[in-house]
């Protein structure tokens, strides 16, 4: 599964965004996205909407930012 993307404002520390879907009430596609730390909520793309059709939702718990030395580059999955 792809990792979400990150908060589109610089100034937030690059956050990751969560898939919030409180306002699908008018279809499982109505999802936002909700950032883990501003809170704002953005529209995902077009794209997005397809790459995280079948994401779930919630906060992404699983993949904290690391801002300290990277480490060996991940394989493609
Ligand atoms: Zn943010």
């Amino acid at each position: 599964m792809s990792p979400p993307p990150e908060c589109p404002d610089p100034a937030c520390g690059r956050r990751l965004l969560w898939k919030d879907t409180t306002h699908t009430k008018h279809g499982p596609e109505f999802w936002k996205w909700t950032c883990s730390g501003c809170r704002r909520q953005y529209e995902p793309t077009h794209h997005d909407r397809r790459r995280y059709a079948h994401a779930a939702p919630g906060p992404a718990a699983a993949a904290p930012v690391v801002h300290s030395s990277p480490g060996p580059p991940q394989p493609p999955r």
